[in-house]
C-alpha cells in the first residue's frame, strides 16, 4: 500500500484520504480465486426465477423503461437483463468494502494496474462524499450498486435520470436503469438490432481462430455451413457477426453482431455478455439453448442450489444460509459426500450429485 500513495496522489488522491481510508487494512485472498464452468455459470445466472423475476419488472418499470429507450436506444428487455445480471434487480450488491477489495487487487494478482487505477477513482468518489465510506461495499472486484459499476464507470457515466440531483446507484432504480442505457450507448449499442442468435455448425467444422472479434459477412457464414437451429438458412442481409462457441465445437454456438460487443464491454467477459444476451432474449418470450453443454453433469439452477444446500443439511452438513449460492461451507460438504458416494471430490454442486441425494443416495 505504501507503494501505491504516490500514484494514488498523482490520479487525485490526497494523503490524508488515503491515509485515512487504507489504514489496518489486510488482504481478502477470497477476491482472488474464482472457478466456474460456463454451464455452471449461466444455469444460475438465467434460470426460470430470473426470467419471472425480470418479465415482472419490466412491467413494474414498463414507463420508466421506455423513457430511457427514447433517450438512449436501448430496448427495455436489454437494461432489465443486465439489471438481473448485475445485481439480481437490485436484490444482491456485494457485501465487500470496496476500498478493500481494490486495495488487495492493487497489490497481487494479475491486473494490478487496473485495480490501482479503479481504487483511485474509488477514493475519489469517497472524498467528494458522493457515498459514506460504509456504504461504499460490492463485489470481489470492486463493482457497486444496481448497475454494478466500476468506481471509474461511476464517474464517467453514472446519470441522474429522476432529476434528484444525485446518479444515485445504490438506491434509485431509474437512476440506475438509465445508467445501464447510457454505458450501453456509449459502448456502441446500435438501436433495433440484435446481439447475436444461436446457429447450428456443419459436421466437421472447425472453429479454430474464430471468435467474437473474427468478424466476417453472415453471407460468409452461410456459405462456410452455417444455419439456423431447424436447418434453415441465416439471414444474410443482417451485416457481421464473429462465432461464438464457449464450450468448444461440440456445445452451443452462437453468431455475435456489434451489439454483443457492447455487452461485452460491460465486464469484459464473453460469459457475462453471453448471459445478458440470453437473459434478454428470455425476457422477450425465448426458450433455453437447442444444445447442449458438453458435460455429463450440467449445473443447477438457484432453486436446484437451495434444494442441494437442503439435502446436505438433511446429512448434517452445518453449511450455514439456505441461499441458493454454493459457498465455501456447501462446497465442503459437496466435498465429503462426493467422496463418500465414489465421485471426483470437485466440491462442485452439478445435476448428478443433486439427483443422487436426491434418491436417498
Ligand atoms: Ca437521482
Amino acid at each position: 500500500m505504501a507503494g501505491l500513495q504516490g500514484s494514488a496522489r498523482a490520479a487525485g488522491v490526497t494523503d490524508a484520504t488515503f491515509e485515512r481510508l487504507t489504514q489496518g487494512l489486510v488482504p481478502n485472498m477470497n477476491v482472488i480465486e474464482r472457478l466456474n464452468s460456463i454451464w455452471d455459470y449461466l444455469a444460475g445466472l438465467v434460470d426460470d426465477e430470473r426470467v419471472a423475476e425480470g418479465q415482472a419488472l419490466l412491467a413494474q418499470h414498463a414507463d420508466t423503461l421506455r423513457r430511457i429507450e427514447q433517450r438512449y436506444g436501448v430496448d427495455p428487455a436489454t437494461v432489465v437483463a443486465v439489471w438481473g445480471v448485475e445485481s439480481n434487480f437490485g436484490q444482491t450488491f456485494g457485501t465487500l468494502p470496496l476500498v478493500q477489495s481494490l486495495s488487495t487487487l492493487s497489490c497481487f494478482g494479475r491486473r494490478q494496474a487496473y485495480f490501482r487505477t479503479e481504487l483511485y477513482a474509488a477514493l475519489r468518489i469517497l472524498q467528494k462524499g458522493d457515498i459514506a465510506p460504509e456504504r461504499l461495499v460490492g463485489s470481489w472486484a470492486g463493482a457497486f450498486g444496481h448497475t454494478q459499476f466500476m468506481p471509474s464507470t461511476f464517474e464517467r457515466l453514472a446519470v441522474d435520470f429522476d432529476g434528484d440531483g444525485r446518479a444515485d446507484l445504490m438506491d434509485n432504480a431509474s437512476d440506475a436503469l438509465a445508467s445501464t442505457a447510457h454505458f450501453l450507448a456509449k459502448a456502441g449499442w446500435r438501436t433495433g438490432q440484435p446481439w447475436g442468435f444461436e446457429v447450428k455448425l456443419p459436421d466437421g467444422f472447425s472453429t479454430q481462430g474464430e471468435g467474437r472479434r473474427t468478424k466476417r459477412p453472415v453471407s460468409e457464414w452461410a456459405q462456410r455451413g452455417l444455419t439456423r437451429l431447424d436447418g434453415s438458412a441465416l439471414p444474410t442481409d443482417a451485416g457481421s457477426a464473429g462465432l461464438l462457441t464457449p464450450a468448444g465445437r461440440n456445445g452451443p454456438a452462437f453468431l455475435a453482431f456489434r451489439n454483443f460487443d457492447a455487452l461485452f464491454s460491460y465486464n469484459a467477459a464473453e460469459s457475462y455478455g453471453l448471459a445478458i444476451a440470453h437473459l434478454s432474449d428470455r425476457l422477450r418470450g425465448g426458450g433455453p439453448f437447442a444444445t447442449p453443454w458438453p458435460t455429463d453433469d450440467p449445473g443447477l439452477s438457484r432453486a436446484e442450489r437451495r434444494e442441494l444446500q437442503g439435502l446436505l443439511t438433511l446429512r448434517g452438513h452445518d453449511i450455514g444460509a439456505v441461499d441458493g449460492m454454493l459457498g465455501e461451507r456447501s462446497r465442503a460438504a459437496i466435498r465429503i459426500e462426493q467422496q463418500r458416494l465414489g465421485q471426483e471430490p470437485s466440491g462442485r454442486g452439478g445435476q448428478r450429485l443433486l439427483k443422487t441425494l436426491r434418491s436417498g443416495g
